[in-house]
């Protein structure tokens, strides 16, 4: 299946040097599952800084005060956004990781279930908060993730991934009036 070529608000040049360093593993982590590899993006200095700007781009007068994300390829493109962005990080880590008073969210994966934890104190009443991730396939841990920051008292100011499987139609389960970017869709 090819990348999208439009609706992501980033140009088709760009979008195809991304989508260039995204590499198709199948039956990983088990048959049937077609993992999206961002590994050689990350290698890449020029498309991993490209990445890092296009999700930065659409944020950067939205008042975001803290990056919220998803351990453990989500903390890669996470950290580097909120230097970006200069914005606060917050880890939400697989249970049992985080070593303080935390909240907790069980959900569905693609390949299994899962839970994702976050520190009681991390946000802000009121903080308005992007969350980020490498990959949305079913939309489970996005859904996650923003029941956890909600629970806290934050606000969400919107998501944004770098690959949409959109086949999977996560996107039916985030709020149609939060922002939700991908910057390649398949
Ligand atoms: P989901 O909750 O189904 O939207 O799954 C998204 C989470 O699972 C993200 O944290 C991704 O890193 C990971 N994930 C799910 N499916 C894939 C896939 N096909 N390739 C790479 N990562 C995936």
């Amino acid at each position: 299946m090819s990348a999208a070529t439009t609706g992501t608000g980033i140009d088709g040049a760009l979008r195809a040097r991304l989508a260039a360093h995204v590499r198709d593993v199948p039956d990983f982590p088990k048959v049937g599952v077609v993992f999206k590899d961002i590994t050689p993006l990350l290698a890449d200095a020029r498309a991993f800084r490209e990445c890092v700007d296009a999700l930065a781009a659409p944020w950067r007068t939205q008042g975001i005060d803290a990056i919220c994300a998803i351990e453990a390829r989500g903390f890669i493109f996470g950290a580097a956004l909120a230097r970006a962005l200069d914005t606060g990080f917050v880890p939400l880590r697989k249970p049992g990781k985080l070593p303080a008073t935390t909240l907790g969210a069980d959900f569905e994966l693609e390949y299994g279930s899962a839970r994702l934890e976050v520190h009681a104190d991390a946000l802000a009443p009121g903080a308005r908060v992007l969350i980020i991730d490498d990959v949305l396939a079913t939309g489970g841990t996005l859904v996650a993730a923003r029941q956890l920051i909600e629970r806290l008292g934050a606000g969400i100011a919107g998501a944004a991934v770098v690959v949409e499987l959109a086949f999977l139609h996560g996107r039916a389960r985030w709020p149609a009036d939060v922002p939700l970017n991908a910057l390649i869709r398949y």
